[in-house]
């Protein structure tokens, strides 16, 4: 047989292949789910547990002499009646039930799974992935004939170019058919991934999860020393602890830091913005007592700058359009003087300009290969952006141990989390809808690390429910993150960033220790829960499904981020609360309400953008 068939039920059966060199021919099956091919010897081991399985396997010939994978996967198809959506982990757009998938991912972007889960959010099928560095592509559809059926294929090292020489290939697929919530079997899968690459969390700094500031949304790169030191000081005092100057610190022009033409690369700070860039931050720190990042992307080398001229220009990748091959912004992750260039950047950005910590940018705009006519020590991009991650995170560590290194949602994934201490969602300016759905995403996989959304940003012209709804949303994400431009917004707004950020500090260890989990599995997760001694609820609609709360349970805050003003909470557990107190969009009091409450639905009134608080 060309492939290897495992029943995973009844009705779904698993195809591997392995496309090797020199090549094996068809596959025979031993006993102890044992495999040989040619020369080739493959060992499999499965292990089933509750409606998961996971395949694991080992390849190597029986000379132990080397060998190349071309690529090898799965192929599947899964019965379509009940399924009603794909979530693949990589793509994180992808709401309903697309007639058709196909996502890349690699060490530098996305994870390699895809989950098929019922109307309800509870599972039907998921597969995945262990190995997150080689280049991958799950690609499938939906197929109509006959009783119907979703197609998925999985393929590592899809990319001719991409091959892989070595004396033993390990690698593990995860399937789960087990009805459960899908929140939960993400996570699951998560936890097989952090297993089988012995994933060990780094150390977070107790600053991490101080509020941050972010110069980007309001000044884009147009930031000058006058900018940030205004705002760091209006940042002290509604209580944010970190500062992040983000692009246009090192770059003369707009949008000249994301020029392949440009200057970017030299990490020099902009004179005419910045005369004293290293006494600013230095100023900031001492006179405000904020931690101060800079934000950076690594692999980004613009031709017209110093660093280019003096000859890591050759470093850079090139990759092929039709039978061309052009220039990428991007130096190789496989050649070597890349690797040596992380550390001086980064011994640059703390032992120099004496940074706090630093934010980690457009990893995921590496390309899938590089056909440049220099050094290559990595065989594939990504095992070369994982040794350069690695690179840039330890070289942080061992001059600053309490450094936060931070990425956001699509190169922070399973395998570089790693490399960082701090994950976030991605950009989704004025709308905290999109930054919370990526917060129950980035949630999913990211065990082990400091979780923030989106810095948000409004407009100075939103009425103040609105300005407390995305507040409301910043909290139950993570490390609440502002994008603002200060000096220029009403007393109002800052009145009511002020009231949160002293109820997140008050509140940071049940916020971020608590059991966060979605209620619904509509695709914009509207209503979410942490739980723990004190739980918080977040109502962005106003249907709130009926839910139980655990016993551990003693007071519930209820942020209203819904249009309504009249709150109908059908939890099951509400008659232990003996007390309901209102507050406005400013969190303050205005209502205290005795309860006598049974084990019914309690129909309440909370002004739109207020929080309820229930007490014992
Ligand atoms: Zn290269």
């Amino acid at each position: 047989m060309s492939e290897i068939q495992l029943a995973v039920t009844a009705e779904i059966i698993l195809r591997l292949f392995f496309d090797l060199t020199p090549p094996g021919g068809e596959w025979q099956s031993l006993e102890g789910n044992r495999y040989i091919s040619g020369d080739y010897i493959l060992q499999l081991e499965v292990h089933k547990n509750e409606g998961k399985q996971v395949i694991s396997f080992s390849l190597k010939r029986k000379d132990g002499e080397t060998f190349i994978i071309n690529s090898y996967g799965f192929s599947c198809d899964v019965p379509i009646a009940e399924v009603h959506r794909v979530y693949p982990l990589s793509t994180w757009d992808a709401q309903g039930l697309p007639w058709w998938i196909e996502h890349a991912t690699a060490s530098t972007r996305g994870i390699p799974c895809v989950m098929l889960l019922r109307r309800d959010g509870t599972n039907k099928f998921t597969i995945g992935f262990a190995d997150q560095v080689y280049e991958t592509k799950i690609s499938g559809g939906l197929r109509f004939r006959d009783e119907g059926s979703y197609h998925l294929e999985g393929k590592k090292l899809f990319l001719d170019s991409t091959k892989l020489k070595t004396t033993e290939h390990k690698d593990a697929f995860y399937v789960s058919t087990a009805p459960q919530n899908w929140f939960d079997v993400a996570k699951d899968y998560a936890s097989f991934v952090d297993s089988f690459i012995g994933y060990k969390p780094n150390p977070i700094p107790d600053w991490a999860y101080e509020p941050v500031y972010c110069s980007w949304y309001p000044y884009e790169d147009k930031i000058n020393e006058k900018i940030i030191w205004e705002n760091a000081r209006i940042a002290k005092e509604v209580g944010i602890g970190t500062f992040l100057i983000d692009a246009g610190w090192n770059t003369e022009k707009d949008g000249e830091w994301s020029w392949i033409d440009g200057r970017y690369g030299d990490y020099i700070p902009c004179e005419s913005k910045f005369p004293d860039f290293k006494g600013l931050i230095k100023k900031m720190q001492t006179e405000l007592g904020l931690k101060v990042e800079v934000w950076f992307a690594p692999f980004w080398l613009g031709s017209q700058s110093e660093t280019y001229k003096k000859g890591l220009g050759a470093a850079r990748c090139k990759v092929r359009e039709g039978d061309k091959l052009v220039d990428n912004i991007n130096l190789c992750p496989q050649n070597p003087q890349t690797l040596k260039r992380m550390e001086e950047i980064i011994r640059y950005f703390f032992q120099e300009l004496g940074v706090d910590g630093i934010w980690v940018d457009f990893v995921d705009s590496l390309p899938w290969e590089c056909g440049a006519d220099h050094q290559h020590i990595f065989q594939t991009i990504g095992e070369g952006a994982s040794a350069c991650l690695e690179k840039i995170y330890r070289t942080a560590v061992s001059i600053r141990p309490d450094a936060v290194v931070e990425y956001r949602i699509f190169h922070g994934n399973l395998n570089n989390k790693r490399y960082l201490n701090v994950l976030e969602t991605t950009d989704t300016p004025h709308n905290y809808d999109d930054n919370r759905r990526f917060g129950v995403y980035v949630r999913s996989f990211a065990k082990g690390v400091a979780v923030k959304t989106d810095p948000t940003m409004w407009s100075p012209k939103c009425p103040p429910w609105e300005v407390a709804k995305h507040c409301a949303t910043m909290i139950m994400g993570g490390v609440p993150a502002f994008s603002l431009d200060f000096p220029s917004l009403p007393q109002s707004h800052i009145k009511i960033i002020s009231a949160y950020i002293s109820f997140y500090k008050k509140h940071r260890k049940e916020l971020l220790q608590g059991e966060f989990r979605p209620l619904t599995a509509l695709p914009s997760f509207p209503v979410n829960l942490i739980e723990g001694e004190e739980s918080f609820l977040y109502v962005g609609q106003s249907s709130v499904p009926s839910f139980e709360l655990s016993s551990i349970v003693k007071e519930l805050f209820v942020f209203n981020c819904s249009e309504k003003e009249e709150l109908m909470l059908p939890i099951k557990g509400i008659s232990r609360f003996k007390k309901a107190m209102i507050y406005n969009e400013y969190l303050e009091q205005i209502e205290e309400i005795g309860l006598n409450q049974e084990e019914k639905p309690l129909s309440i009134k909370v002004p739109p953008g207020g929080m309820l608080h229930l007490s014992g």
